[in-house]
């Protein structure tokens, strides 16, 4: 059969299939367009079947007439009848629709359609229904068999009662646009119905089926109505019937009897029932549905007093929100309640969400805080376990940290087990990484029966710890441990849990690396005063016992040259002067270290005196005056009535000591100027040791003034010295409330100024301890 239908050969194009092809279309796309607009009503989409149901009728038949064997002919009708046997139910049901009577005549409507598949069936088994095809003159046609022509009977009776709900309708004694619309449709239909015609051919007498023409009419009559008076009825009834549908909210309209009257539809999808199974259920059935003492939650309902009520529903799947009010007759007797059920579970899911996120934030400020309040590990680790066992209920958790050094785990922290046996449960010789510390992940373990190799968990198993969270402590892309979770029942991880430890973990990894860092920085810093310590007390005898035996020499040597031990001929007076010479040289050396000395320890004092700063110049000219051993002058330059300075002499000697040496030792020809002179402006005395030497670079300059500091070693090894004079000199300076400037030229020399407050009268100035 179907071979035949698809095969294009046994059909041929015939203008009688036009009109009826036509018309077929024209209704199918009035058949979509209906229920849009007229927002998908139950009138609407009956509507929309009927006009369906036409059309297939009309397409089919356009089939057939274009058939040009009895087979497809005959295969067209059968499927033309899945249009038509479904005519009469389709606009008995339509009407009962339109009528807004369907909730009366609903079984009746069923009935029809059964009856109609009942039709349907013998069209498709058998040929009772059809005699088979014949050739008119403008194209094969079906032809009926006795239950053909009963199901003619069928639908003309149908056809008359629809008329008949029509007509009574348009009786109604007053005009409403109910009752136009039932008077336009009532001519609709009268007209539609002369397509029955068409069921002249099939009854064997060959009068050209016409059908579509008042089909036709049909057509546009009905659009019109529709146009003109919509599908609906807009009454009060039924608008309020669509608004409480509309409802998100399940409402529920109760008798005294707690018997629901009404329900909308968000009721019915609330208690999973059809509306007409709800409607006349009694509400403490309803109650039971409730996690809530269903008796008196009936109760509260129906007197009304509940507002904004939560509880529990559909075994807890649910949050709803009830509140009831009792609706009262003009003369205030209460005559319903009205149940409103709000379906609360997003929103109350929503709130729970922003506490815990809330919560979870306070949690890492609060981490933050006790991170930063203290640089100390076990006060970092204390604060991290004390904040976990709140936010993570139920679980035990443990610190491990990783010694970079050992690249081993140690174990350092834990709440809820007991600290020592864990502890004491060494780790298996040969076993593998740590899973966390190879994957730098999250690590899921729900059974720790199955656990991976290198988990280390034995200690929990045998504490009946089942599930186990592993996070790495990453800090600066370096994992610096891993923080564990173990509980005893199989717990889940939500990912926004785990997200938040995630957080939480690096967080805390940052606290951790840096007590670490502090408790490293803090043990190098013991370690280093130590070592200061020890040079400082090493410098300090060591000066002490040199200058002994040193001064013993020059003593001696002295003695020999003044001839106390005999005659001194002119070579040996020579030999003595060098060996006196280099003793004092050494002296000033152990002398320099032993200021330096006091300067580290922070234990100088200043001697004050009063003293002629010429006889200070005049003391150190005859201190230089010996050969040079090279082309330099030494010159001096300082008027006779200098001031007299309140001062220490020994420090400010020490200090022109040191700028002279260094003058000649850097100065190989040319001047070295030792000048003083009185300042106008200020009350003070400027002292300036300028030489044409080798000069100090602008880099090196900053530098100089720092002990053990030496510019360049190759020129240092050269002029020989260790480094501390210029760092005695600035130090001595500032102590006597004085100033050091230098200005230098590589190549051209250097001038070192000092100026230094003097005073002519008698002061009261205490001496100085200074401690730095
Ligand atoms: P040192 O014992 O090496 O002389 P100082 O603290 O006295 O130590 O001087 C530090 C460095 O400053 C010297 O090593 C030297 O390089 C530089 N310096 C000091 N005085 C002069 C100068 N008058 N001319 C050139 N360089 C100098």
């Amino acid at each position: 059969m179907f071979a035949e239908l698809l095969n294009p050969a046994n059909y041929r194009m015939t203008l009688f299939a036009l009109p009826t092809l036509l018309t077929a279309s024209t209704m199918l796309a009035q058949a979509l367009m209906v229920p849009a607009p007229e927002r998908h009503s139950r009138v609407s989409v009956s509507f929309f079947v009927m006009t369906l149901t036409g059309a297939i009728w009309l397409f089919s038949y356009s089939l057939v007439y274009c058939a040009q064997t009895e087979g497809a002919a005959l295969a067209w009708s059968v499927i033309g009848h899945i249009g038509i046997i479904f005519i009469p139910p389709a606009v008995y049901h339509f009407t009962i629709t339109s009528l807004q009577f369907y909730h009366r005549y609903k079984r009746r409507v069923w009935l029809i359609w059964e009856i109609s598949a009942f039709f349907l069936v013998i069209v498709f088994a058998g040929d009772a229904f059809f005699a088979g095809v014949r050739l008119y003159w403008w194209g094969y046609y079906p032809i009926y068999n006795w239950m053909g022509v009963v199901f003619v009977c069928y639908f003309f009776v149908l056809m008359a009662l629809s008329l008949r709900e029509y007509w009574s309708a348009c009786r109604a004694a007053v005009p409403s646009v109910g009752v136009l619309r039932s008077r336009a449709l009532f001519r609709a239909f009268c007209v539609a119905y002369l397509g029955a015609f068409d069921y002249l051919p099939a009854l064997r007498l060959p009068v050209y089926p016409f059908g579509y023409l008042p089909v036709l009419g049909f057509i546009i009559l009905v659009d019109r109505t529709i146009r003109r008076y919509r599908l609906v009825n807009i009454t009060p009834q039924f608008a309020a019937k669509e608004i409480i549908n509309a409802m998100d909210d399940a409402l529920l309209l109760l008798d005294s009897e707690g018997i629901v009257r009404v329900a909308n539809r968000s009721a019915c999808q609330m208690f999973s029932r059809a509306e007409t199974d709800l409607e006349g259920a009694s509400l403490s059935t309803l109650a039971r549905e409730f996690a809530a003492d269903p008796d008196e939650l009936a109760s509260r309902i129906l007197d009304g007093s509940l507002r904004d009520h939560e509880c529990l529903i559909g075994a807890g799947a649910s949050v709803v929100s009830l509140s009831s009010l009792v609706m009262h007759d003009p003369g205030k007797v209460p005559i319903a309640t009205v149940c409103m059920i709000r379906d609360i579970s997003r929103q109350k899911a929503a709130q729970l969400q922003i506490k815990r996120h809330t919560e979870r934030q306070a949690a890492l400020y609060e981490l933050n805080l006790a991170a930063t309040s203290t640089l100390e590990l076990s006060g970092v680790l204390d604060g991290l376990l004390e904040r976990l066992e709140d936010l993570v209920p139920r679980t035990t958790t443990t610190v491990m940290l990783l010694d970079t050094a050992d690249q081993q785990l140690h174990k350092v922290a834990c709440r809820g087990i007991d600290e020592t046996a864990w502890k004491e449960e060494r780790r298996a010789d040969g076993e593998p990484v740590h899973p966390v510390l190879q994957t730098k992940d999250v690590m899921l373990v729900p059974n720790l029966d199955l656990a991976n190799a290198g988990l280390d968990c034995g200690y929990f198993i045998r504490q009946g710890f089942q599930s186990y969270l592993g996070l790495p402590l990453v800090a600066k892309d370096q994992v610096v441990g891993i923080l564990s979770f173990y509980s005893r029942e199989a717990r889940g991880y939500s990912d926004e849990e785990i997200n938040f430890l995630r957080s939480l973990a690096g967080q805390a990894a940052v606290a951790i690396q840096n007590s670490q860092l502090y408790e490293q920085t803090s043990r190098q810093a013991i370690a280093l005063e130590k070592a200061n310590q020890v040079k400082e007390d090493f410098l300090s005898v060591m000066s002490h016992e040199l200058r002994t035996p040193l001064n013993v020499i020059s003593g001696y040597a002295t003695l020999v040259q003044e001839g106390v031990m005999g005659e001194v001929n002119a070579e040996q007076s020579k030999a003595l002067d060098k060996v006196a010479h280099h003793a004092g040289e050494l002296l000033f050396m152990i002398n320099s270290m032993m200021n330096a000395t006091k300067i580290e320890a922070g234990a100088l004092t200043v001697e004050r005196e009063k003293f002629l700063l010429a006889d200070l110049l005049d003391e150190l000219k005859a201190l230089y005056d010996y050969p040079l051993g090279k082309e330099v002058s030494l010159e001096w330059d300082y008027p006779t009535d200098l001031p007299s300075l309140h001062s220490d002499r020994d420090k400010l000697k020490h200090i022109m000591q040191n700028l002279i040496n260094n003058a000649l030792k850097f100065t190989d020809d040319g001047t070295v100027n030792v000048a003083a002179r009185q300042l106008s402006d200020t009350a003070g005395v400027e002292i300036s040791v300028t030489d044409t030497g080798i000069g100090i670079s602008t880099e090196e300059l900053p530098l100089i003034f720092d002990s053990f500091r030496q510019v360049d070693s190759s020129r240092t090894r050269a002029h020989g010295g260790v480094g501390l004079g210029l760092h005695i000199v600035k130090t001595f300076t500032e102590l006597l409330g004085g100033t050091l400037k230098v200005t230098s030229k590589v190549g051209y020399g250097s001038a070192f100024i000092i100026t230094l407050p003097c005073n002519d009268r008698e002061t009261t100035t205490p001496n100085l301890t200074v401690h730095r």
